[in-house]
């Protein structure tokens, strides 16, 4: 059984204050949703307060990026051994770091084994582009990526994996959800060719692309999908909990 999640990314948005007050309101509210996992992923400068907010609470912290050196001179940078002390999960991968900041497959995985390594768990974002999807390249596209991402990692438990096709982020126009399912449905099994099956059916795969309390109920209807990486609805406190209490509700049946 895989337990179901939602994860928060905040993105470049929200002060040390706006976070914080953020975190305030959605506190009570998610933590009476149980048989879920809810993190949220503010920027790197309010982690430590929202970890003092969340103490207790069954709120989990995510981070949005991180290098892979464990320490020296690399100006402006953040470690793991850094983030280990105050999260949990980190975001690795995600499209817009690939297309702004020109992360390769070949630095995404060096992340994902430094993540590793200081034991924290990866939220793996992989996802085509719309010209891949209308060529018909969607697969090919997800499994190289795969490939590539995973490279030396010999058994990655703790990774969860975001589907996010590059279209469908931020531009209000989500995927089909049974089209969605069966892509994750590919990956699970790409997953099983690289490892086992137990690993593939133990691995979360969630799905990320303009997510809404309106459409959530029919992603997570569908098996193959674990829960979302929500990105601007995870800002609207009332909105991500309703998120997360439908997916708690539907995958917990
Ligand atoms: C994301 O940033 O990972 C994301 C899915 O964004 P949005 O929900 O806004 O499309």
């Amino acid at each position: 059984m895989r337990v179901p999640m939602t994860a928060g990314n905040w993105k470049m948005n929200t002060t040390i204050r706006e976070a914080t007050d953020l975190v305030s309101e959605m506190r009570p509210l998610l933590d009476q949703i149980e048989n879920i996992d809810k993190v949220i992923c503010p920027p790197f400068i309010s982690l430590a307060a929202v970890k003092e907010l969340i103490r207790g609470s069954s709120i989990k912290l995510g981070a949005q990026n991180v290098y892979f050196e464990e320490e020296g001179a690399y100006t402006g940078e953040i470690s793991p051994l850094m983030l280990a002390d105050l999260c949990e999960f980190i975001i690795i991968g995600h499209s817009e770091r690939r297309q702004y900041f020109n992360e390769t497959g070949e630095l995404v995985n060096k992340k994902i084994l430094a993540v590793l390594r200081a034991g924290l768990k990866p939220i793996l974002c992989i996802g085509e582009r719309l010209e891949e999807n209308e060529a018909g390249k969607t697969e090919e596209i997800l499994a190289e990526q795969l490939r590539l991402s995973l490279a030396g990692v010999d058994y990655p438990r703790s990774l969860i994996i975001a589907y996010e096709p590059v279209w469908a982020i931020g531009t209000g126009k989500a995927a089909n959800s049974k089209q969605t399912n069966e892509t994750i449905g590919f990956i699970r099994c790409k997953i099983a060719k690289l490892y086992s099956d137990e690993i593939a059916q133990n691995m979360r795969i969630l799905y990320g692309g303009s997510i809404n309390a309106d459409n959530i109920a029919e992603f997570v209807q569908q098996p193959e999908i674990d829960g979302a990486l929500v990105g601007g609805a995870s800002l609207k406190a009332t909105e991500f909990v309703s998120i997360v209490k439908q997916t708690s509700q539907i995958k917990g049946r």
